[in-house]
């Protein structure tokens, strides 16, 4: 490849994972570094060399998300949600923590440790599953596409589901990444994300491209339990508030818990998910 386009392709590539995981975009430079210093000189009869540079840059991505950064993150008061070591509290997808998606203030973390206990004793085997949180480090650096969650406030959690093929209560989604598959309002309930839409609020129902892989029809959305969750993080001291769409508030009998808001049309619809944010 000629050494311009050469440029050009690694400028984009750590901008795209400086915007995803926030240190991607270093790994991607130190592992370059390592690799023509280091790697190179060692693996000199291994072909071809672009697997060697991919597992190059793999280890020590791995290696920081798991080892440095958590530790790193701490001064700037932030813990990540990781997927062994809470009880009851696993990420929707593994992805979430391998692109440091998961970081959240120390109160946070421990609101969602108690309120899954708490769901755990309720509902035998419930367990709550977390979206996106915020990335490590500095307040202000946005969570694409979520441009609110960048300081360690907020967290996105999914919804309850019934298997409709058992009709069992379980933990699975209807979705790989959690967001996307809409509880959508019925024909005789508010229907704000028609309205968002109708004002020119192109973005409103964005989050229909993230559900990559959706099987809705194998998921009946569980009221009880996701109305409990959403109750017992509005009782916790601490929560500012939630974001839920205008149907669902009304649905789960929401109304006049002031805790639980519509969030307006600016944002994406939240009927796939909820956000909650605790106080500065
Ligand atoms: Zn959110």
């Amino acid at each position: 490849m000629k050494p311009f386009f050469k440029t050009i392709l690694y400028l984009l590539l750590f901008i795209l994972l400086t915007v995803l995981t926030q240190i991607g975009g270093l790994v991607f430079l130190l592992s370059w570094f390592i690799y023509r210093r280091i790697v190179k000189k060692a693996t000199e009869h291994f072909k071809p060399a672009f697997l060697i540079k991919t597992l190059t840059f793999v280890s020590l991505y791995l290696f920081a998300t798991f080892l440095i950064v958590p530790i790193i993150a701490k001064p700037f008061g932030r813990v990540p949600l990781l997927f062994f070591t809470i009880k009851h509290v696993q990420p929707v997808t593994i992805w979430t923590c391998i692109l440091n998606r998961n970081y959240v203030r120390p109160e946070l973390k421990s609101m969602v440790e108690k309120v899954a206990k708490t769901m755990h004793d309720r509902y035998e085997g419930a367990e709550i599953q977390y979206l996106d949180a915020n990335l490590p480090f500095f307040d202000g650096f946005p969570l694409v596409p979520h441009l609110s969650h960048n300081d360690g406030r907020k967290l996105d959690l999914a919804f309850f589901y019934t298997d409709s093929r058992t009709g069992q209560k379980t933990n699975n989604k209807p979705s790989f990444s959690g967001y996307g598959v809409f509880e959508a309002p019925r024909p005789n309930e508010l229907n704000s994300i028609e309205t968002c839409l109708k004002k020119g609020y192109w973005q409103y129902d964005f989050n229909k491209y993230m559900a990559f892989g959706a099987d809705q029809e194998q998921f009946i959305f569980d009221e009880e339990r996701t109305r409990a969750m959403i109750e017992l993080f509005s009782e916790a001291p601490g929560i500012e508030k939630m974001f839920l769409e205008p149907h669902l508030i009304t649905r789960l009998k929401l109304n006049g818990n002031n805790k639980v808001r519509f969030h307006g049309c600016q944002a994406v619809r939240h009927d796939d998910h909820l956000h909650i944010q605790i106080r500065r």
